[in-house]
């Protein structure tokens, strides 16, 4: 009996999954938290990063993206990173609630199924074994995991992989985040990726440089189509 609560609980969070106020069986957020979330911007963005764009009549491009064109084809994301996001993801990521990953790949699955389905291989941004040995998960291969569980696209787990141990992005400036970033990957079969449309998941969409430098080698390993999605995005 107790097990089958259990699957019920994990199935149907009752509890916000921001401020873990009980909310309604089902529903990941409760009203007030819901009312604070931020949809990603629908219409004048980005057509490659996704960012909001100012004079959206006349362009499709944000200015970075029209002088350094990101790796990456799109990035898409679902909610702005703000207080009401950041938690779920401090949950995920630093007091253990893996099963927040399954909650955030049913969102994006629900947000972008159609995107989701149109990819041969998940992948994820890796982690170090280093950290690893300390972290004990990849919030990202969680997340990912997850999303071809609800989607059925296969994901691959160990053919991009970081060889470099590189200081936390968060404590960088933008320059330093790309030097930082710079080679930190690998990719182990050098045919797997040839010709194949490959999504990449993180849980947050920062500066880009991570995403961006994963993006550089998958397509440099033939990939013919590279999206990256995230849970959240920063504002900057
Ligand atoms: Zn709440
Ligand atoms: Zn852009």
């Amino acid at each position: 009996m107790e097990i089958y609560k259990k699957i019920l609980e994990f199935i149907f969070p009752s509890k916000c999954l921001s401020c873990q106020k009980i909310t309604l069986p089902q529903g990941y957020f409760c009203a007030e938290c819901f009312s604070k979330l931020k949809i990603g911007v629908s219409g004048g963005m980005c057509n490659i990063c996704s960012t909001s764009l100012e004079y959206a009549d006349e362009l499709d491009i944000c200015p970075k993206c029209a002088v350094s064109p990101p790796f990456f084809d799109r990035a898409i994301y679902i909610y702005e990173y703000n207080k009401i996001s950041r938690k779920i993801v401090t949950n995920l990521k630093f007091f253990d609630k893996t099963n927040f990953a399954k909650y955030m790949a049913d969102m994006i699955f629900r947000s972008f199924s159609h995107e989701v389905l149109d990819h041969d291989y998940i992948v994820f941004v890796p982690m170090h074994r280093k950290r690893m040995s300390v972290r004990f998960y990849n919030q990202a291969a969680l997340i990912a995991k997850f999303l071809s569980k609800v989607s059925g696209v296969q994901i691959d787990y160990t053919n991009l992989s970081r060889v470099k141990f590189t200081k936390p992005q968060a404590l960088l400036s933008k320059a330093e985040r790309m030097e930082n970033i710079k080679n930190a990957f690998r990719v182990r079969d050098s045919k797997l990726f040839v010709g194949k449309k490959l999504l990449i998941i993180d849980d947050v969409f920062t500066s880009g440089a991570t995403l961006n430098e994963c993006s550089r080698l998958l397509k440099k390993y033939g990939a013919s189509r590279v999206t990256a999605i995230t849970f959240a995005k920063t504002m900057l």
